[in-house]
């Protein structure tokens, strides 16, 4: 019977290896890291819109600006051509002309006043993105740190864990590490667990005392079975 017990410490070996294989699964680190990395890709699209909503507001005013210089020169070409015109309908039609270029002009310094709104606005925008980002680059950065350390702990670990095994498993006869291993690879459970009262440690189900009586019974070179889910049991 104590001949199971090496073997219950080489299962224990082996789930405690298999646990963290699903610890480096799913590395919370592993988690923090892409939801950084989401929140920065999004402050960065944000970025890109804001950028080119103020490329385009700054071409409007330089647009605007180009008209009025236009509406500007009319202005004082049609000024200049009132002073040598006699003809009250000539001089009508310029000071009808003269007064569409201001209403022009006036009307595109109110949509430049509003423009440069927009572009403050955005330069606002911009300035508190680029700083999100660079304090998200940060939190990135102590993220990428936090995952390269947990993986690292887990691999020592690992190392650790294999060292154990096979020590553990050099002072086990062979046969009984193959009978181990055939159980092993049939099953999700512990091919090989003790019973905590009646509770076989390895499906969490109770013995009968009928069952634990047979089990105390098993000859020497017999290994001990739970009825239940089929492991060896250290009795
Ligand atoms: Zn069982």
């Amino acid at each position: 019977m104590t001949a199971l017990k090496p073997l219950l410490d080489l299962q224990q070996i082996d789930t405690a290896l298999l646990q963290l294989k699903h610890r480096l699964a799913r590395l919370e680190e592993r988690t923090n890291l892409a939801t950084a990395t989401t929140v920065n890709n999004g402050f960065k699209k944000e970025l890109i819109g804001v950028n080119a909503q103020l490329a385009a507001a700054k071409k409007d005013i330089e647009t605007l600006e180009v008209a009025n210089h236009k509406c500007e020169t009319s202005i004082a070409k049609y000024a200049q051509q009132l002073k040598t015109i006699i003809a009250p309908r000539e001089a009508e039609a310029l000071q009808n002309e003269i007064a569409t270029a201001t209403a022009a002009r006036s009307a595109n310094d109110d949509r430049e006043l509003e423009l440069l709104e927009v572009v403050e606005q955005f330069d606002r925008q911009q300035t508190e993105l680029n700083n999100q980002i660079v304090k998200q680059n940060e939190i990135i950065e102590q993220a990428t740190h936090a995952l390269s350390a947990a993986i690292a702990q887990c691999e020592q670990s690992q190392i650790d864990l294999n060292t154990k095994r096979t020590t553990t498993s050099s002072n086990i006869d062979a046969k009984l590490i193959k009978l181990y291993d055939l159980k092993r690879n049939k099953r999700t459970t512990p091919a090989v667990a003790d019973l905590h009262r009646a509770t076989c440690q390895s499906c969490h189900l109770d013995l009968s005392t009928v069952e634990l009586a047979a089990l105390k019974k098993i000859v020497d070179g017999e290994l001990p079975e739970c009825p239940n889910c089929d492991c060896y049991l250290v009795v």
